[in-house]
């Protein structure tokens, strides 16, 4: 058998063993390592988000499972909105109703990587953001506990959200792409101080929410550059706490300022729309179920798992 022919005819058996063998394929696929990174942005409009340059977010989107009819269901603030987003439960439970995060029960309802720490310690978790309630003792945080592994904390208040977002992104990158990590949280500021400094139409802020499109490539090309990214199965979930009106405000009820984005992308991801509207919690109940976990009943939290294949 000539050269040519030989590898046609190698070919022609690899497609019959593929077509004989489906299962082989699937048992592949169920021995990729479980990972999750939830990607966070600030105050983001999705009529607003639509218009502008988003080439990163769109080709997730367009892969993924993915709506942009996604509801709060929570006060439009951003205490409670990224409580509810990353704990998987809403006010009445977590008690954070504003930005002042005193009288919490994160005891009780921990976020998602706490939650992952407290069940499989073994799991290696890291958070990085930027205002300062989320990592740190600021306004009664933090959010996101100590128990997780690695947590860096930026300051966007002092250093403005655009320079201590690019810190972020770049910890993350490192975090990302050179260390051991199953589950990560990576929050980007910038986006909802500008819309506060401008409005919800101008320039700025459609500037603002396409520079974090490039920053969430630079995570998704770390990802990629990790040496072990062929056996992983990394669960993409992106989202925000809030829409906000016109004026560039929130904490209303307005339809522009209770919509909300839900994003998940991934081999584990049934690619498509829905009828069926995602709300904020149901982003750390996906994450944890993609990881094994639950949701136990005695969790007692609200969100439903989206998105994942059966
Ligand atoms: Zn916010």
């Amino acid at each position: 058998m000539n050269p040519h022919r030989r590898s046609a005819f190698v070919i022609l058996l690899a497609v019959i063993a593929s077509a004989l063998l489906p299962q082989a394929g699937l048992a592949q696929e169920e021995a990729l390592r479980k990972k999750v990174l939830l990607i966070g942005l600030d105050g983001v409009r999705v009529d607003i988000m639509a218009l502008v340059e988003t080439p990163v977010i769109d080709s997730l989107a367009a892969a993924g499972f993915f709506s942009d009819e996604a509801k709060t269901r929570v006060r439009t603030v951003s205490g409670p909105g990224w409580s509810s987003m990353t704990i998987g439960a809403r006010t009445d439970k977590h008690l954070v109703d504003s930005n002042n995060f005193e009288g919490n029960d994160y005891e009780t309802y921990p976020d998602f990587l706490t939650r992952i720490e407290w069940e499989r310690p073994e799991l290696n978790t890291f958070a990085v953001s930027d205002w300062p309630p989320l990592g740190t003792t600021d306004s009664g945080g933090p959010l996101f506990s100590d128990d997780i592994d690695v947590k860096i904390n930026f300051d966007g208040e002092a250093d403005g959200y655009r320079y201590a977002d690019s810190l972020s992104v770049e910890a993350a990158v490192e975090q990302l792409r050179d260390t051991d990590v199953d589950a990560a949280f990576v929050y980007l500021g910038d986006i909802d101080v500008v819309a506060h400094e401008t409005n919800s139409r101008s320039p700025e802020y459609k500037a603002a929410i396409e520079w974090a499109d490039t920053r969430v490539g630079l995570l998704l090309q770390a990802l990629r550059d990790r040496p072990t990214y062929g056996e992983e199965d990394w669960l993409i979930l992106m989202s925000t706490d809030h829409g906000r009106n016109d004026a560039g405000g929130h904490g209303g009820n307005s339809p522009s300022e209770t919509t909300i984005f839900f994003l998940a992308s991934g081999p584990s991801v049934e690619p498509g729309r829905t009828d069926c509207p995602p709300e904020i919690v149901d982003v750390a109940v996906t994450a944890l179920a993609h990881m094994g976990l639950g949701p136990d009943p005695a969790w007692n939290l609200d969100g439903q798992i989206r998105g994942l294949k059966k």
